[in-house]
């Protein structure tokens, strides 16, 4: 029976970390601000900014959240976020979504300065993984890639299979593992529909999954001794399950993410250690 990994541990180590920094950073003069920036009310957001308030608040990073009107336009939006972007004070702007209808999301992403750009989420943020030197990515591939390094595999040659291809989780995860020299498969709708997902599934080694459709994938897919990483999060009744069928899946695999308890903490973690690398690139400035 597979072992189960601690998301909650790893994050917990990642915050030590950021607490470390921290005091660097203070003794340097330098206090780490991040602004959330919400467009509109949203309850499905305001759970995320209350966490994000918390999670700021005991890490000692000042936190602002920024609430306009649900009728901003997308050019009073992008130039609030340019005010911002030259603002010293303020070093790590998230993007709260849903944006209202009407506004292209990727371009208002677009205009977060890189060095603030906390979620990894502008274009040249996004730019950097392909050149493979990430700096600020997305907070979810990186919990993925740390939840991966964490567990000590040498990805050198092993099969990874990505189910989901989305520009924040899929793409960048693949990204990642393919400088580790992972031989990386991305699956998605398509190989699906061409009823190639079971074989692509039993061939991983370390599978990751980030879908959003529970139970996707079978426990008997899982070839015996895998790593899986359930990134997906699905209400099911009264219950918060994965993309993976979990009781089945943890027979086979070695490792295997929680859901909750295993992406989740991990990815808010790093958000707080991409708030501290925003707030060194800034001091380089
Ligand atoms: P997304 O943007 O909706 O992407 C889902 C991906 O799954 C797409 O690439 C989609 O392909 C693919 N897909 C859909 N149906 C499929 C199928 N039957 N077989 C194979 N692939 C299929 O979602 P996301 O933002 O990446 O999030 C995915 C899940 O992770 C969600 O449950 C989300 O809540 C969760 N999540 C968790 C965390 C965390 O911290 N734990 C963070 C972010 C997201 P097409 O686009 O071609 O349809």
């Amino acid at each position: 029976m597979g072992e189960i990994i601690d998301g909650k541990a790893i994050a917990e180590k990642v915050k030590e970390e950021v607490k470390k920094e921290m005091e660097i950073l203070k003794g340097e003069g330098i206090e780490p601000k991040l602004v959330a920036v919400q467009a509109g009310e949203n309850p499905a957001s305001a759970v995320y900014t209350n966490q994000q308030k918390k999670n700021c608040e005991k890490a000692g990073i000042r936190y602002e959240l920024k609430n306009l009107a649900q009728d901003i336009t997308e050019a009073q939006l992008i130039s609030e976020i340019q005010r911002m972007n030259a603002d010293k004070s303020i070093t790590g702007i998230i993007l709260q979504l849903p944006l209202p209808q009407g506004i292209d999301v990727r371009k208002v992403q677009a205009s977060i300065l890189p060095e603030k750009d906390v979620e990894g989420v502008n274009p040249a943020n996004m730019g950097w993984i392909v050149y493979g030197r990430p700096y600020l990515a997305p907070c979810t591939a990186l919990a993925v890639k740390e939840i991966i390094d964490s567990t000590g595999v040498d990805l050198y040659g092993k099969e990874v299979v990505m189910v989901g291809h989305s520009d924040i989780v899929g793409k960048p995860v693949a990204l990642l593992l393919v400088d580790r020299f992972a031989t990386v498969a991305i699956c998605h709708i398509g190989t699906s529909q061409a009823g190639m997902l079971e074989s692509h599934v039993r061939r991983a080694d370390i599978l990751i999954v980030a879908v959003g459709k529970a139970n996707l994938i079978p426990g008997e897919w899982i070839k015996e001794g895998a790593i899986v990483i359930d990134v997906g999060i699905n209400r099911v009744g009264d219950r918060i399950v994965g993309d993976v069928e979990f009781e089945t899946a943890k027979e086979r695999a070695s490792l295997i993410t929680p859901v909750p308890g295993g992406v989740g903490p991990v990815t808010t973690a790093i958000l707080l250690r991409n708030v501290i690398r925003a707030a060194k690139w800034m001091k380089r400035q």
